[in-house]
């Protein structure tokens, strides 16, 4: 017999709380159209951003049908140039303001505001979603900054206490000293190419399980922490704009459960905005109905993935997200992180890149992190890839920095 994911659990439990009914994808959807009609009228009273966005949108008069896609995009632009006018509640009921600088190249900060209650259901996402995950644990390692309450990894910590699992946040892990506190953590919760570096130095942690989350996660690096050690790895998708949780694979790992009592993803055509059919990639859009201190209409998230509407095996029946492909448009980088990505990290022997194009020149050096000198195939498959672009590459390479801190983060900058 199968257990239905706790997240879908949950989603029912939410809706059934509200409106007493649910049957499947199409009542699921029904109810999200009422809540997105509520969200509206919500935000068009509340909202400065939207009083001028959705000026002239009756959402009473428009037809359940077509409801959300009569209704405009929300772009982080937007959001640059004047967070506060997204803001619909008064400033004193704004529990956590979180601001991160936007990955485009102007060096904006985008600021986002939580009420109390938007943070809170974050934490039973959390706690739900990593039930599956944390399993028997008593011990978990979140390698994420714990200098700020409400951060994400307060909002983790507060979610496994509450599930009875105690959890360390730990910066880079520079020495045996550092790695000898994080022993006995059944689970280890981070970015991808940290823990991929922790589980290179320190096989011996050898967590239970270990979650990932990020925009794009490689299958090369889940690959080798799993072989490193030897435990289950999971993916999560999230980002600061839903209140940083969106969706977490269940026990099966196939797909990411979505937090449908909450929010609706939409995958658009990036280019035309237009919907794209159940299985199909584009952009992940979201809106957030639930949220009360900024809620969002149709986000474009940039980020590429796919809803599924297969039932999982674990007795789910609720649409969810497959595997996020990473950004849309970096910028114009191209090669893409995504594809250097996934030359470099099948290489057993590279903990780590960092990349810089010069779109002038038509180069890209790219320095590599390795433990011992790069394969002759990963040389030639990033020269081939860049040659495929039209630019060349120049490769180098230097000795392990200290597990965990990379010198130079992972990644493609622009230097022209
Ligand atoms: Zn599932």
């Amino acid at each position: 017999m199968t257990m239905l994911s706790i997240v879908d659990g949950q989603t029912i439990a939410r809706i059934k709380r509200s409106s007493g009914d649910l049957r499947g994808v199409f009542s699921l959807r029904a109810w999200q159209t009422g809540q997105i009609r509520k969200c509206v009228s919500y935000v068009r009273e509340n909202s400065e951003f939207y009083r001028q966005r959705l000026a002239g949108v009756d959402a009473e008069k428009l037809d359940d049908a077509c409801l959300l896609e009569s209704l405009p995009f929300t772009f982080p632009g937007d959001i640059l140039d004047a967070p506060e006018k997204f803001l619909c509640v008064p400033a004193k009921e704004v529990g956590r303001v979180v601001s991160l600088r936007s990955s485009g190249t102007t060096g904006q900060t985008k600021r986002i505001f939580l009420t109390g209650g938007d943070v809170e259901r974050t934490v039973d996402f959390f706690a739900e979603g990593m039930k599956p995950i944390a399993k028997t644990s008593k011990k978990a390692a979140i390698g994420l900054p714990a200098n700020a309450l409400g951060g994400v990894a307060d909002l983790l910590v507060r979610a496994l206490e509450r599930n009875g699992v105690s959890a360390i946040c730990h910066g880079p892990v520079v020495d045996t000293a550092t790695a000898a506190l994080l022993e006995g953590c059944g689970c280890f919760v981070g970015a991808p190419v940290p823990l991929l570096k922790l589980s290179c130095a320190y096989p011996r942690l050898r967590p239970m399980s270990v979650l990932l989350s990020a925009d794009y996660i490689p299958d090369a690096v889940m690959e080798r922490i799993r072989e490193n050690w030897h435990c289950e790895v999971f993916t999560h998708y999230g980002l600061t704009e839903t209140g940083f949780g969106c969706a977490v694979q269940c026990h099966e790992r196939k797909g990411h459960h979505i937090r449908h009592s909450e929010m609706m993803v939409e995958i658009v055509d990036p280019f035309t905005g237009s919907g794209r059919p159940y299985g199909q990639e584009g952009e992940i859009t979201v809106t957030t109905f639930a949220n009360a201190a900024m809620p969002l209409i149709r986000y474009r998230t940039g980020d590429i993935g796919s809803v599924d509407v297969s039932p999982c095996e674990c007795g789910g029946t609720f649409p969810r997200l497959g595997k996020v492909r990473g950004r849309f448009c970096s910028d114009g980088i191209n090669p893409s992180i995504q594809e250097l990505d996934d030359i470099v990290f099948s290489d057993r022997g590279i903990l780590d890149y960092s990349a810089s194009l010069s779109r002038a020149q038509s180069k890209m050096s790219v320095e590599l992190e390795a433990v011992d000198a790069p394969s002759q195939a990963t040389v030639l498959a990033i020269e081939s890839l860049c040659m495929r672009k039209g630019i060349y590459a120049a490769i180098s390479h230097r000795g392990k920095a200290s597990a965990g801190l990379p010198q130079k983060k992972r990644g493609i900058s622009l230097i022209d």
